[in-house]
């Protein structure tokens, strides 16, 4: 029971305002790999590699080919609020970058060993940060960079104790690459878990990637969204309703090459199929849409999920008709394909 006396009012020291914000930010393995992966395509890289000890608990690595990080700017890396990515407010409203608040590298580190090793373009040789020692070395690499997370949570095992099991751990991080490799099929993915390749997706086509990800069954049981008016662009591939699954586990939308999850957008996709499912049945669809930057904010919530338009109804509308006409289409085609 708390004693009637108050205490007094006192500032935070840094560390714990850190912990704090990563509770936000890093909630699982999986996190961690968005934000790294997030990273590594600012970057501009074109392969990604995953290293995964214990379903990313011991360790997550993320190796990139990107520009990276000039030796002067390494620790800055690490700190809070600190971003090469926006300047000024109005770069805000136009970021096109899948970060930019400059948290994501101090939060991790917050709750985990962290070490940084970069080699910047054209630089002579790679360093390595360790972000716990503030060490700076020399170190061998190839031009890019790469993130090494251990011991996630080790300082607080409250938090840790909220983990799963090590294989579902895994499949969390799998799926955040996954997120990320259907929306960018020109950049190659590998992910090893102890040692064992998991996956691998080569650079390739948008139509040879969602294969390589979703399977040869996804793209034989749906069927191509496109519509496009003014800047608002929709397209992808629908699942046909004999393809609806008991689980809403194959369901993919970005806004401007951003993952999200939107309830606006869901409800547009499921009230198209209206008509064709029923009862707890789930569509199956990956859904791109692109829209003038300044009619949605992708920023509302830290962990980027979250998108808000300024013409929700209009999107609503347009994402309905866009995946029923994918659907008709099918049906009609269906209708007039010759008997056998
Ligand atoms: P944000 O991505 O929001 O800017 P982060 O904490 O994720 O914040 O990263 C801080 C900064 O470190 C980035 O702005 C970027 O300049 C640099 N950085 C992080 N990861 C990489 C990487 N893989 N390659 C190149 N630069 C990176
Ligand atoms: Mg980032």
């Amino acid at each position: 029971v708390p004693s009637p006396g108050r205490r007094a009012i006192r500032e935070l020291p840094d560390e714990l305002i850190s912990q704090i914000a990563a509770g936000e930010v890093v909630e699982r393995p999986a996190s961690v790999v968005r934000e790294l992966v997030d990273n590594a395509l600012d970057a501009g890289a074109t392969q990604i590699q995953l290293k995964l000890m214990a379903g990313g608990v011991r360790a997550i690595v993320v190796e990139d080919d990107g520009l990276g990080i000039p030796l002067e700017e390494l620790p800055l890396a690490l700190k809070r609020h600190a971003t090469s990515k926006i300047r000024s407010l109005d770069e805000l409203e136009s970021v096109a970058t899948m970060g930019f608040r400059g948290e994501a590298l101090a939060a991790i580190s917050s709750v985990a060993e962290m070490a940084v090793l970069s080699r910047f373009d054209g630089a002579p040789h790679a360093h390595r940060l360790d972000a716990r020692s503030g060490e700076l070395q020399p170190a061998a690499r190839a031009r890019g960079t790469s993130v090494e997370v251990r011991e996630l949570f080790f300082s607080t095992p409250a938090r840790r104790k909220f983990l799963k099991t090590d294989a579902t751990e895994l499949a969390h991080c799998v799926e955040a690459v996954r997120r990320h490799a259907l929306a960018r099929p020109d950049v190659g993915f590998t992910i090893w878990h102890e040692g064992k390749l998991v996956e691998q997706w080569r650079a390739a086509s948008s139509e040879a990637r969602l294969k390589d990800v979703l399977g040869e069954d996804f793209m034989a049981e749906s069927r191509p969204v496109f519509a496009e008016s003014g800047p608002l662009r929709i397209y992808g591939r629908a699942g046909l309703p004999e393809a609806a699954r008991s689980r809403a586990d194959m369901q993919y939308v970005y806004v401007n090459g951003r993952y999200v999850r939107d309830k606006l957008i869901a409800h547009g996709i499921r009230s198209a199929y209206e008509d064709v499912l029923h009862g707890h049945r789930q569509p199956c669809y990956v859904l791109f849409i692109e829209i003038a930057p300044d009619r949605v904010d992708v920023n509302v919530h830290p962990t980027k999920i979250e998108v808000r338009f300024r013409d929700g109804r209009e999107i609503h509308q347009k994402v309905r008709y866009a995946v029923q006409d994918a659907l008709a289409l099918s049906r009609s085609a269906a209708a007039e394909a010759p008997a056998p």
